[in-house]
């Protein structure tokens, strides 16, 4: 079972873990959000109430054009919007849109006549209710509304060798030119804005800095850059530059650089010890089977791809997340698959599912303080209570290589008639994901909870047929990295 924050994403951006990571434009917490739409930006105030980032209902009211009468038998408001109509109830920290409930990050207040929402209500609510697409950005505290360019590009520096490899990814992926003018490389995107994020090392001799500006992400050489080399992937979702020094009398070129690679794969067997994780009717436990299909796939890399494994439990063993996340990190792995089997209140819910992070899954930015323990609902009805965990920017800049990882992982599962779940991709604010600073999925390989999964996770057709996907997956990978192009 994973821990899943459906309703509630969390960052704490403020979290000592935070790495080297520097969030440019970042704006403090309680300014106003801009609101930008194709004709033009204005401003959202907001104001911090029960320690939530709420905005006056009229404010959104005036902007978006909807009409807002109070119910005061009810005690409810009623906003009637293009296509729905929204009905709020003070103190519920959800809004009914067009008879459906969506829940909200916390709850709607009134103040005598003015009425506050949380942040979440203008994507959430104020989205469907007037048929747009609105997306948070948290980082440069913006609102994009209807169909507006503004990628975000997480950018890395990696050493490699006496080179370093600047790399960025775009979310979602947007057209841009990348030249070399003067002493700078510049990144020029066909896009209203960006924001940039920057992560890993800091080679200030051949990297000085990096930076956006309007529309343009800017990497200024230092002293010791000689050679620099551009390349993109021409489809706007990545590009790299490597930048070398100049080669040392009686060298010809810079050494080959011997860290490019697929070399080491971490697997991260899910629960074990005192956590047993999901439970068929049988009685086979999710950390029994994790770990024995972690043992085969970990002989499996060994021998027929002969790379290096790097387990985050070997036995029956109870590990915390943080401490799993550290061996993954310390353990400098190209890759992590976490292994896991998923529960659900309906015994007719199977299939594998294949969970990565998405980058919205960094926009709440709540301390952790405001939100304890919730309750979610799950695939298959009901509801599972689950530990709200504030975690760190690690993945950020893995997003697209994970993503891509995890396309690969299933194409290679369907080939082997492995059954998937009806959404057999999917992104969850998983904590462990969310601190490996590599590419990362999470498998769900089936429910326990199906008595077809678990007979079938249970005996060796099944186990043996994942880990042959994910061999492929990882051959693929490896090919893919040994071009350069990373994933
Ligand atoms: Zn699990």
């Amino acid at each position: 079972m994973s821990k899943r924050l459906v309703g509630l994403m969390l960052v704490a951006l403020a979290a000592s873990g935070l790495r080297a990571i520097t969030l440019v434009a970042r704006q403090s917490a309680g300014s106003a959000y801009t609101i930008v739409t194709a004709s033009g930006r204005r401003p959202l105030p907001v104001r911090a109430m029960g320690g939530a980032e709420m905005v006056a209902l009229d404010q959104l009211a005036q902007i978006f054009g909807f009409a807002l009468r109070e119910d005061t038998l009810a005690g409810s408001m009623n906003i009637t919007a293009t296509r729905q109509t929204v009905v709020l109830t003070p103190g519920q920290p959800a809004a009914s849109v067009g008879g459906r409930v969506l829940s909200l990050s916390s709850a709607v207040l009134r103040d005598g006549r003015n009425w506050y929402v949380p942040v979440d209500f203008v994507p959430r609510v104020v989205g469907p209710a007037t048929g747009q697409r609105i997306e948070i950005r948290p980082v440069s505290r913006t609102i994009l509304v209807g169909d507006i360019r503004w990628p975000q590009v997480a950018v890395r520096l990696e050493r490699q060798g006496a080179s370093v490899r600047v790399s960025a990814d775009v979310q979602p992926a947007t057209p841009f030119r990348l030249t070399r003018e003067g002493n700078t490389v510049v990144a020029r995107f066909d896009a209203t804005s960006l924001d940039l994020t920057l992560g890993g090392a800091s080679v200030t001799d051949l990297v000085a800095s990096v930076r956006a500006d309007g529309v343009n992400v800017i990497i200024d050489l230092g002293p010791a850059a000689s050679i620099v080399r551009p390349a993109d992937d021409g489809a706007g979702g990545r590009f790299t530059v490597d930048v070398s020094p100049a080669p040392r009398p009686g060298q010809d070129a810079p050494p080959p650089d011997l860290n490019v690679g697929l070399k080491i794969v971490a697997i991260d067997a899910g629960h074990g010890g005192e956590e047993p994780g999901a439970k068929s009717a049988a009685g086979a436990m999710e950390k029994d089977v994790t770990l024995a299909l972690a043992r085969q796939l970990k002989a499996a890399i060994e021998s027929r791809l002969g790379l290096r494994v790097v387990m985050t439990r070997e036995g029956d063993d109870t590990v915390p997340l943080d401490r799993r996340t550290a061996t993954i990190n310390n353990s400098q792995s190209n890759v992590l698959i976490s292994l896991h089997a998923d529960a659900a209140f309906r015994p007719t819910v199977g299939g594998a599912e294949i969970l990565t992070l998405s980058p919205s899954d960094y926009q709440r930015r709540l301390p952790p303080a405001t939100a304890p323990a919730l309750t979610v609902p799950v695939v298959g009805g009901g509801t599972r209570t689950i530990d709200v965990v504030p975690w760190d920017l690690a993945q950020l800049p893995h997003v697209a290589a994970s993503t891509a990882f995890a396309a690969s992982v299933e194409r290679h599962l369907r080939e082997r008639q492995v059954p998937m779940h009806p959404r057999a991709q999917d992104t969850l604010p998983l904590r462990l994901l969310a601190g490996a600073n590599m590419p990362a999925i999470l498998l769900e390989t089936g429910f326990l909870t199906n008595a077809d999964d678990a007979a079938a996770l249970s005996g060796a057709d099944r186990p043996a047929a994942i880990v042959d996907a994910l061999i492929a997956a990882l051959t693929d990978l490896r090919a893919s990295m040994a071009r350069g192009g990373g994933l």
